[in-house]
């Protein structure tokens, strides 16, 4: 009974001599309620993997699936609405819209899906993230790691069942990256929401309590923490 899972997923770039296999076979499981991570080299399948899983990408062949239903079987119509209801994705280059202010950015998942913001949770994030004196910014104004949490924030806001995260500490110093990953645990043990994040860093990693190991398109060691 997983939240997030895949199946014997096979993703295929390009075709012929130059075709690269992401990923080779991958099964792995994420648990409702729950902060997983995502481990393992460069090039090793991980960021293709949560494409997939949150439908972003589709699957060469395999399943992909959300709360047990199978994303890869899913019309386009379906599972737009499926990723815009259920799922948050904060992206490793932020995905950010240049015009918006930071504020607008966060609030952008709300207003696309015709939802009022919950002002108090919306505070709660913005001031975990330390962005209350940022949100009249643009993206243009603000630092990297700024930006990064930004994304966090606009990922976190409709408070989806699955959030996937690309390296969300990549960009951060160590004291944001702590701020994060907190930010990271409190919706899970708060609101039972499942992150599924992808890191290099071990730090990040021990605040996770499951963690899939990746090399070259396959899972290698799927462990709790
Ligand atoms: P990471 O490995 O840290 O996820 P990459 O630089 O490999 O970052 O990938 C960044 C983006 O570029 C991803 O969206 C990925 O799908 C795409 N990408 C990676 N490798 C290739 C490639 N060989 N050809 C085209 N796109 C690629
Ligand atoms: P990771 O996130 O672990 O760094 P990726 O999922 O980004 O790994 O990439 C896995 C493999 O697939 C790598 O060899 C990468 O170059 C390749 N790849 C990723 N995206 C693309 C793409 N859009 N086109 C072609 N190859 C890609």
């Amino acid at each position: 009974n997983f939240a997030s899972a895949a199946v014997d997923l096979v993703k295929v770039y390009g075709s012929g001599d130059t075709a690269v296999r992401a990923l080779d076979g991958v099964t792995a499981g994420f648990p409702p309620a729950a902060f997983s991570a995502i481990m393992g080299p460069s090039g090793s399948g991980k960021s293709t993997l949560m494409h997939c899983l949150a439908g972003l990408d589709t699957a060469t062949s395999g399943a992909a699936l959300l709360g047990g239903k199978d994303l890869t079987r899913l019309s386009d119509n379906t599972l737009t609405r499926v990723r815009r209801d259920r799922i948050g994705f904060v992206f490793q280059a932020f995905n950010l819209l240049p015009t918006l202010t930071a504020e607008e950015n966060i609030l952008l998942p709300l207003n696309l899906a015709g939802r009022r913001a919950d002002r108090a949770w919306f505070r709660q994030l913005v001031q975990a993230l330390g962005l209350s004196p940022r949100l009249a910014h643009r993206p243009s104004e603000m630092s990297g790691g700024q930006q990064q949490r930004v994304a966090l924030a606009r990922a976190l806001v409709t408070r989806p069942e699955v959030i996937f995260a690309d390296e969300p500490t990549g960009n951060l110093d160590s004291t944001s990256s702590t701020d994060v990953l907190n930010l990271l645990r409190q919706a899970v043990r708060e609101f039972g929401q499942t992150i599924v994040m992808v890191t290099h860093d071990d730090r990040a990693a021990s605040y996770a309590d499951h963690v899939v190991r990746m090399a070259d398109g396959r899972v290698v060691q799927a462990v709790a923490a």
